[in-house]
């Protein structure tokens, strides 16, 4: 999602690692894999950058110094709030924001239960928070919005051999996105991390293997 390659690229293999298991590839100055979050402060050092997340196994892959402000919320409304807060101060270049609860609701309830269902329906009012703060900020017309997850799930768990525990949702939109447009080329989750750093004219490390999904840009 933000490293552009997979695990035996970036090394982390494990649920909750917070030092990769096989060797990173590579290692940049924050000594770790480059992610998009390290490269976007290396190649554009005087933008704003806002991270968060409610997991705090996240915050272990990612460049957290690299970020302008890192949030470690103690749950996804707080993450919200603290991420409106700062977003409407400071308007930043770019924003990353890593909702936990589904994933909590979907092992302690089971994918696709009712608790899981509702924990989906209180993300998507986080998520029209936000989208209501970029409006007010007057950005939206200057600002893509990327929506995606790192897994799916089967029963309480993930991490087996079944298409509800690898498919995820990739949906973006806003300035100079197709809108109605339904991808039909193969995207990748490492491809999310390359369609950002093509949004913001970053060259990607070259260990990335991801791609930008270039068939959503246009009319
Ligand atoms: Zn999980």
């Amino acid at each position: 999602m933000i490293s552009g390659a997979g695990p035996e690229i970036h090394g982390y293999t494990e649920w909750g690692s917070q030092k990769p298991e096989l060797p990173s590839r590579v290692i940049n100055s924050w000594g770790i894999f480059p992610t998009i979050i390290g490269e976007t402060r290396l190649q554009k050092p005087n933008t704003l950058i806002c991270a968060g997340y409610t997991w705090e196994g996240i915050g272990y892959l990612y460049e957290k110094e690299a970020a302008s402000i890192n949030y470690a919320a103690k749950n996804d409304k707080q993450l919200t709030d603290s991420i409106i807060s700062y977003f409407t101060q400071n308007k930043p270049y770019f924003t990353f924001i890593a909702f936990a609860e589904p994933d909590g609701a979907g092992h302690g309830n089971g994918w696709e239960s009712d608790k899981y269902f509702n924990t989906c329906k209180e993300i998507d009012s986080y998520v029209g928070q936000i989208i209501a703060t970029v409006d007010k900020t007057g950005l939206r017309d200057n600002t893509i919005i990327i929506f995606t997850a790192d897994h799916g799930g089967k029963g309480k768990g993930h991490g087996g051999k079944s298409m509800n525990e690898m498919q995820i949702p990739f949906v973006i939109t806003g300035k100079g996105i197709k809108k109605g447009y339904k991808i039909e080329e193969s995207v990748m989750q490492f491809d999310c991390a390359a369609t950002i750093a093509h949004i913001m004219k970053i060259t990607p490390p070259q260990a990335w293997i991801g791609r930008p999904v270039l068939s959503v840009f246009g009319k």
